[in-house]
C-alpha cells in the first residue's frame, strides 16, 4: 500500500497540464500533493510505500510500485519479494515452488527423456545454429561465465571446494574410466587416443594457417636432449618466478587482460596465471639459443594457463 494514497509532486511545463486538467491548482514550480488516483500508473512520481508483509516503508516511484503489485497483487519491500513467492504458489499449488508440483516433474521428466523431445531437439538446434548448441561458442561462454559467477560466489562464501582437489576425485573417475573402458588411463583406449591425437592435428593445423611453424619432428620433442634443456629452462624460470610475479602489473602478455586476481583460483584453471616464455623453450632448443636467453627476465611472460596451453610446446610463432 502507499502511505496516505498520496504523492508529493513538483510541476514543471511538461506536467502542468496534465494536473491542470486533474483540477488541481499549481503553477510551474510548486510542490504539490495528488491523489495517487490521479496519476498515470507509469509516472516516474515518487511515493512512500507500505510492505504489506512486513510494513517497513520505503521511497519508489509509481511505476514500480505498480509493476511490483501488479505481479501478485499485493506490494512487498525486496526482502520479502521472495516470502511473497513462496506464499503465492502456496496457495495456488500447495508447494513452496512450482517446480516441486510432482505432476509437472514427472511429465517434464519423462518428455525430456523422451526420443522424440531429443530428435526434436536436435533438429531444432541443428536447423537453427548448424550444430548442437553445445558446440556454439554462445553456449560455452553461457557455461563458462555460470560457472565463474558460481565459483565466485562459492569462494565469498567460503564454500569452494575444487572438484580436481577433492577427496577420492581421482578414485572414482579411475573407476569411471575402467568401467566404461577397461583401462584406466585415457592413453591406453585406443579410440581416446586416437580422438586425442585427431585434436592435436587438428590444432596444429590451424596454427600453421595462423602463421606458427610447424616443428614435425616428435622425435626432438621427446629426446633426451631437449628434455635436460627443458628442465635446466625450468629450473632458472624458477629463480625468477617470485621476481617476476612481484613486478608483474598484473595484465595477461598475450590478451591484455587483468588476470591478477585469479591468483585466487586453483592453479590448475585454465585462467590462473603462470609463467610463459615468449620464445619457446622448443624454439631455443632446436635454434641453438642458450638456456640463459630463453629463462632469462626478459623472455619471461605470464598469461593465463589455458593460452599458455594452447600456444603448444611444439610450436611457436614465426614474426
Ligand atoms: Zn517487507
Amino acid at each position: 500500500m502507499i502511505k496516505n494514497n498520496e504523492s508529493v509532486v513538483e510541476i514543471t511545463p511538461r506536467n502542468i497540464k496534465y494536473y491542470n486538467n486533474k483540477q488541481y491548482i499549481c503553477n510551474i514550480g510548486d510542490f504539490i500533493t495528488v491523489d495517487i488516483s490521479t496519476m498515470p500508473k507509469m509516472s516516474h512520481n515518487l511515493v512512500i510505500t507500505i510492505c504489506e508483509i512486513c510494513f517497513t516503508e520505503n521511497t519508489l516511484m509509481f511505476s514500480k510500485y505498480n509493476r511490483n503489485k501488479d505481479r501478485q497483487g499485493f506490494y512487498s519491500c525486496k526482502k520479502c519479494s521472495g516470502h511473497k513467492r513462496k506464499v503465492t504458489v502456496k496457495n495456488k499449488y500447495g508447494v513452496e515452488y512450482i517446480s516441486q508440483t510432482e505432476e509437472r516433474r514427472i511429465s517434464a521428466c519423462k518428455w525430456m527423456t523422451s526420443d522424440e523431445f531429443k530428435a526434436t531437439s536436435k533438429n531444432t538446434q541443428i536447423d537453427k545454429y548448424g550444430c548442437l548448441y553445445v558446440q556454439t561458442d554462445d553456449h560455452r561462454e553461457m557455461i563458462s561465465n555460470i560457472t565463474k559467477e558460481r565459483v565466485n560466489y562459492l569462494k565469498e562464501k567460503g564454500d569452494y571446494n575444487c572438484v580436481l582437489s577433492q577427496m577420492g576425485n581421482k578414485e572414482k573417475r579411475e573407476k569411471g574410466m575402467f568401467d566404461k573402458y577397461g583401462a584406466t588411463y585415457s592413453f591406453n583406449v585406443p579410440e581416446i587416443k586416437e580422438k586425442i591425437e585427431n585434436t592435436k592435428n587438428i590444432n596444429r593445423n590451424i596454427k600453421i594457417e595462423q602463421g606458427y611453424e610447424s616443428i614435425i619432428d616428435d622425435t626432438i620433442y621427446n629426446s633426451i636432449e631437449f628434455k635436460f634443456y627443458q628442465n635446466k629452462v625450468r629450473y632458472k624460470t624458477n629463480l625468477l618466478r617470485n621476481r617476476l610475479f612481484e613486478l608483474w602489473n598484473g595484465i595477461d602478455y598475450y590478451d591484455g587482460e587483468f588476470i591478477k586476481n585469479n591468483l585466487t583460483l586453483h592453479h590448475n584453471d585454465g585462467s590462473y596465471p603462470t609463467i610463459d616464455h615468449k620464445i619457446s623453450c622448443f624454439h631455443g632448443f632446436t635454434h641453438n639459443i642458450s638456456v640463459d636467453i630463453i629463462a632469462s627476465f626478459d623472455n619471461l611472460c605470464i598469461t593465463k594457463r589455458k593460452v599458455n596451453g594452447r600456444k603448444g610446446h611444439k610450436l611457436h610463432f614465426v614474426s
